[in-house]
């Protein structure tokens, strides 16, 4: 029983001294983590001493010139009767607000104002960038159903090019860039009204629109193209932005028809992050950059966090030169998925500090790019291959 007894008494002893150093512990602790992250900051400090390799590319001159940005988003929920909308799906969506937030508004302003008020923020801010000069804004085209009509289950983001073209004709620095899903019936007729309506290119999403750019059937929508010179950007590569995507759609190999025949096809972004048949799509598209003297790449959203080697591997290769145009993919560019701090290797902590706190998501976008290497000739080409001559300021800029 004494035994007993002695044993309990030990035993609350033990809980005691454990108890009290229990209450010292979160010091104890608190002082083990920061002992921890002076080590982790050291090593990272000499980790980077030691492989900083500065810029991807000797850094050039700076681009005078004001810049043309050749892609850009726009969004809607269909307020102020616009004809936008976004499905249940990605609305429910973390990245619905980010977008919002990035655009520079909130759900409220947006029903209050309409979807309007984006394309006034965003033609307000170009205004304001000391190095771009203009942008265009692409409409979103959806998935068309067998039935000809657009199948609004399986679209995720709609934005009309009636809207677009409307609403970017009330900035002289905004153009419009249409998107139309080549299922559509009246594709063709559609095409017409987009050029009589300005649009300097056709944009598609093949992985979300649902669009086959191999398909045989696709061959008076490309001849179409051609008669009228619009331009395709298309996007290649994994598409992560939207909540479900078919890949092998995007894969670049797929856009030789319409190249055989002579559409000027942009690849989006070079065609980074995916891959189709054990390949990557950026090499798939590399492989092909010779044979088509009418292929073209932007490098539109490189700078993102999931892509920093691919920009490296564009740089270099030297089939891009002369092939590659500047492209924000604002507004992604105004997202946690893009900053100078992902750079620690190539920029040094002024240039990181410097850089991040660039108020203009354009300026931001353009110093981080020259900052990284990006030849003057990627900043100079939009302009030269849409053809815009910039106007003296008051002016509208004409093409
Ligand atoms: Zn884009």
């Amino acid at each position: 029983m004494r035994l007993a007894k002695r044993k309990l008494k030990n035993a609350i002893v033990t809980y005691e001294i454990e108890n009290t150093n229990e209450q010292r512990k979160p010091t104890g602790r608190l002082t083990r983590l920061a002992k921890g992250l002076v080590i982790l900051a050291l090593l990272i400090l000499v980790m980077r001493l030691v492989f900083f390799s500065g810029p991807y590319q000797p850094v050039a001159k700076r681009y005078a010139e004001p810049i043309f940005d050749m892609h850009c988003h726009t969004a809607g929920i269909g307020a102020g009767g616009s004809g936008c909308f976004v499905s249940k799906e990605l609305r429910n969506n973390f990245r619905f607000n980010i977008y919002l937030k990035a655009f520079g508004v909130t759900l409220a302003e947006v029903e209050a104002k309409g979807d309007q008020l984006l394309i006034e923020r965003l033609a307000k801010r170009v205004e304001e960038s000391e190095r771009v000069g203009a942008a265009i804004i692409l409409a979103m085209d959806g998935v068309i159903g067998d039935d000809g009509k657009l199948d609004r289950d399986r679209t995720e983001f709609f934005i009309p090019n009636e809207y677009v073209a409307k609403e970017t004709a009330k900035y002289p620095n905004l153009r419009f860039g249409a998107s139309i899903n080549p299922h559509r019936p009246d594709a063709l007729e559609r095409l017409q009204w987009a050029r009589d309506n300005g649009a300097m290119l056709v944009k598609w999403l093949p992985s979300i629109q649902f669009i086959d750019p191999s398909a045989k059937s696709l061959e008076p929508f490309y001849r179409k193209l051609v008669e009228l010179n619009l331009p395709l950007l298309t996007h290649a590569g994994a598409e992560r932005s939207f909540t479900h995507a078919r890949d092998e759609l995007a894969d670049p190999v797929r856009l030789k028809l319409p190249l055989d025949l002579g559409v000027k096809v942009i690849v989006a972004h070079t065609a980074s992050t995916g891959e189709n048949a054990g390949e990557e799509d950026i090499d798939r598209l590399i492989a092909m950059l010779e044979t088509y003297p009418n292929l073209f790449a932007d490098i539109s959203s490189m700078t993102q966090i999931n892509k920093l080697g691919y920009l490296q591997k564009t740089l270099a290769e030297k089939k891009f030169e002369g092939k590659l145009l500047y492209g924000s993919d604002f507004p992604l560019i105004n997202t946690a998925a893009v900053s100078p701090w992902y750079f620690p290797l190539n920029l040094t902590r002024e240039q990181m500090q410097t850089i991040s706190s660039i108020e203009n998501p354009w300026d931001r976008d353009v110093e981080l790019k020259e900052a990284l290497g990006m030849p003057v000739a990627i900043f100079a080409k939009p302009a030269e291959f849409f053809g815009i001559t910039w106007p003296t300021v008051g002016e509208t800029p004409a093409n």
